[in-house]
């Protein structure tokens, strides 16, 4: 322990070489050497399209709507002009069945999204989630093991893994087909990435890239999504196929078959609770860009706590985003993307 009454100010100490202070002295120097800066064109912002008209604010997401195509449309134009250069599209179908046909129905809603939204906005890049949990009645990522395709070995009402790629592959095609500048796989089948890749190709959609979630943990921040896309699963959950939340290595594991099997990004959800695995796999595989999903949960935690005046929204969300860009991701997947791209300017 320091005692201070020893402490005598005249005394004769070493000179202090190394004052990192120096450095913080004023805003422009501060400016100058920051490592780290955020802008609108690193943000992707979700949308949630759905049947019908108008749009229905989401409870646990203030700020964020289930949409009609025209909504989503004039949506992706308020991002497009705040500097936002990317959406991602999830879509709520107008019924479920086990497989989950709207799903590449040419006329699905996401579809008709992707069409009306590069109509209209050409420039913007439009990604597609691909996954089969909003559009199946039980409201898991796959075919389930059941009925027919039952296997004696495997639990009943298990995600099978095979028949899933067949339904992913449709899902990205039909995508493509609707002029889809990225596909995004989501649900962390074994082979998803290379059998929408062979998919794609077959069908002259060599150029289209790929942006696996290649390490999604099977989270308890998807909570408000759930409510978002209306697709939170009937029974069970999703530990068979997301990753377990204490697990780190299997993150490289999981990075790498998806680059060997051809993924032209990477992704790591969700991003907050997890920049430790955004840095390992950036370090692991820094040629790999990199995208980080801001997900719904983080962004309910912030949205609760402004409203109840607890902390500074927009300084809590730009700090936020700045420490998953700091931890190695590119791109960030975020709700917050119009109002911090508001706050860059
Ligand atoms: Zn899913």
């Amino acid at each position: 322990m320091l005692d201070i009454n020893k402490h005598d100010p005249s005394a004769q100490r070493a000179p202090l070489i190394a004052r990192p202070r120096r450095l913080r002295t004023s805003a422009a120097l501060r400016d100058m050497l920051r490592e780290t800066e955020l802008n609108a064109r690193d943000f992707i912002y979700p949308l949630f399209v759905r049947h019908g008209k108008g749009k229905t604010e989401i409870r646990s997401m203030p700020g964020i709507y289930q949409l009609s195509v025209d909504e989503a449309v004039r949506e992706a134009e308020t991002a497009a002009k705040s500097g936002v250069k990317s959406v991602i599209l999830f879509g709520i179908p107008a019924s479920k069945d086990p497989v989950g046909l709207e799903n590449f129905a040419p006329d699905g809603i996401v579809q008709q999204a992707i069409r009306a939204i590069k109509r209209e906005f050409p420039e913007m890049i439009v990604v597609t989630d691909v996954c089969l949990c909003e559009y199946t009645d039980h409201g898991h990522c796959g075919v389930l093991n059941t009925g027919d395709a039952y296997r004696p070995e495997l639990p009943e009402g298990y995600v099978l893994n095979d028949p899933t790629l067949d339904v992913l592959s449709k899902v990205a095609l039909s995508h493509a087909e609707c002029g889809a500048d990225i596909v995004a796989p989501s649900g962390m089948m074994d082979a998803m990435v290379s059998s929408i890749r062979t998919a794609l190709d077959e069908s002259g959609y060599e150029n289209l890239p790929i942006l696996s979630y290649a390490v999604k943990y099977a989270s308890s921040f998807y909570g408000p999504f759930r409510e978002a896309a209306d697709g939170a699963p009937k029974f069970g959950d999703r530990k068979s196929h997301q990753m377990d939340p204490a697990n780190v290595r299997e993150a490289l594991r999981e990075a790498a078959l998806d680059i060997e099997e051809g993924a032209d990004m990477l992704m790591v959800k969700p991003a907050l609770a997890y920049l430790d695995v955004i840095r390992v796999v950036k370090n692991a595989f820094p040629e790999m860009p990199m995208a980080a999903y801001n997900v719904s949960g983080e962004y309910a935690m912030v949205k609760a706590a402004a409203t109840n005046g607890w902390v500074d929204e927009a300084r809590v969300t730009l700090e936020t985003l700045t420490a998953i860009k700091r931890a190695g991701a590119d791109v960030i997947i975020t709700y917050h993307a119009l109002d911090a791209a508001k706050w860059l300017k």
